[in-house]
């Protein structure tokens, strides 16, 4: 019998898996597949938009709980987590990964350059993207300001990055402080492989990993730039060396930062590699490509999750469960042809908004993406007709819980990274209070 199954290792799961067991519980951690965060920017938005930007995100927490308040009966998670949760969660995230793989502030945002040219506000980025820095604090400047001149640099070998879109509309932007940026845009040539003619952004990342391979794109990059430019590049520098990008920095001498591209993205991958790297170390018991089909269950407890295991399941016994598995980008949550949604792991009650949860427009939030499970604020599963416990001992976090819309909000990472500190800070005292 373990103390904690975490179901999921997205960043949700995976923080609340290394807490548990720094906290000296045993851990398994059941996992499917990857998740959202080797997709993502390796970046943690806090809190982006509400619906304008936002450039002190715990400052404005409470307006933004009290508008949300008044437009919906559910609670979002932050009005469970409060804002020493996200404070928290974000610095015990920062500190496990290091300085090498995350800097910023959750009390204040800055935007960065997006692959379309537009600026996108986060909380905590890649030392890679430091050097493309906009200040939304008036007190604060960032490392990009009014007049500052970027040369964005595509590869050839790399379809997903069009330097001449971005730089276009990157000078079209009116920054925070007033005035625009100078962008144009230039070519290098960096074939992962000999000859290889379409690159993935994984392969040239690894290539980069080699210090032998760097001379080549270091050359081209010091014969383009013009005195005083930033560089600005895909965010394919280096994948599992963190130091790949310093190096290329020092090497050209200019400023230079990586602009995150679509999914998959090497940032993301940067992050979720360093994180299950933390969990092994730390000896979370890791169940990879496991699927958690149910559990079972006596007078209100939860005992033992059903892992689907070849040839037969495996009943996987634990005094506490976390469910981390997300939403509907990871099956967790599903809705079928009749407009029914549901929780595709342990059958749970789920709060779903009033009305419509589709509108026939892209234009504006999408009621459905508010679907998910409630809980209480020590993130244990509730039933929202009643508010009580759905089992005692099963907590969630993360991107299954309900009231959040996380795309448009910008807090997906956020609220991972506080929902799990929360439920894992309950589940530590909990267990240490009796349940053991
Ligand atoms: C492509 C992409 C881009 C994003 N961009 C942003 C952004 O710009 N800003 C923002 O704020 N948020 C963004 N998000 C959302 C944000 O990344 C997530 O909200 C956050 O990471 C939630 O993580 P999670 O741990 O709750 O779930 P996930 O990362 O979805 O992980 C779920 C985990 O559960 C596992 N799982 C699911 N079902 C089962 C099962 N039955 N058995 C076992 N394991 C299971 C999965 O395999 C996975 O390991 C993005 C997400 C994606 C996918």
């Amino acid at each position: 019998m373990r103390d904690v199954m975490v179901i999921g290792a997205g960043l949700s799961g995976l923080v609340a898996a290394i807490r548990l067991r720094q906290a000296g519980l045993s851990v398994a951690l059941v996992h499917k597949g990857r998740g959202g965060l080797q997709l993502g920017q390796g970046t943690v938005d806090v809190l982006g938009y509400r619906p304008q930007r936002v450039a002190r995100p715990l400052d404005e927490l409470d307006e933004f709980l009290a508008d949300q308040h008044r437009a919906s009966d559910i609670p979002h998670p932050y009005a469970h987590t409060g804002a020493d949760a996200i404070r928290e969660g974000v610095r015990y995230l920062a500190e496990l990964v290091g300085e090498d793989y995350l800097v910023g502030d959750a009390e204040v945002n800055v935007a960065l350059p997006t692959a379309v040219g537009a600026l996108r506000p986060t909380a905590y980025y890649p030392p890679s993207m430091a050097d493309g820095v906009i200040s939304l604090d008036p007190a604060k400047p960032g490392a990009l300001t009014a007049g500052s001149a970027v040369v964005v640099v595509g590869i050839r070998e790399f379809k997903d990055f069009t330097p001449e879109l971005i730089a276009g509309n990157l000078a079209l932007n009116d920054l925070p402080g007033g005035g625009r940026l100078e962008a144009r845009a230039d070519w290098v040539s960096f074939p992962a492989r000999d000859g290889e003619v379409d690159s993935t952004g994984l392969n040239i990342a690894r290539a980069l990993d080699d210090p032998a391979r760097r001379g080549a794109l270091v050359d081209q990059l010091k014969a383009l730039v013009r005195p005083g430019e930033t560089i600005a590049l895909p965010a394919v520098l280096g994948h599992e060396d963190p130091a790949a990008f310093a190096d290329l920095r020092a090497q050209v001498g200019s400023p230079m930062f990586e602009i995150p591209v679509p999914p998959p993205g090497v940032p993301g991958m940067r992050l979720n590699d360093r994180l299950t790297r933390i969990a092994k170390e730390a000896r979370v018991e890791v169940f990879l490509g496991s699927n958690v089909l149910g559990a079972d269950s006596a007078g209100g407890v939860l005992q033992a999750g059903v892992v689907g295991t070849t040839g037969h399941d495996t009943h996987l016994k634990a005094r506490a469960f976390l469910l981390a598995a997300g939403g509907f980008e990871s099956g967790t949550l599903e809705l079928d042809s009749y407009q029914k949604v549901s929780e595709t792991i342990l059958g749970l009650p789920l709060a779903i908004p009033a009305g419509e949860l589709i509108h026939d427009t892209w234009a504006g939030q999408q009621p459905l993406f508010s679907v998910g499970v409630a809980t209480n604020d020590d993130m244990v599963v509730v039933d929202p007709a009643t508010n009580k416990p759905v089992y005692s001992n099963l907590y969630a976090a993360g991107g299954v819980l309900a009231g959040a819309q996380r795309w448009d909000e910008k807090s997906g990472e956020g609220i991972a990274v506080a929902s799990a500190v929360r439920a894992a800070d309950a589940i530590i005292s909990n267990l240490a209070g009796g349940q053991r």
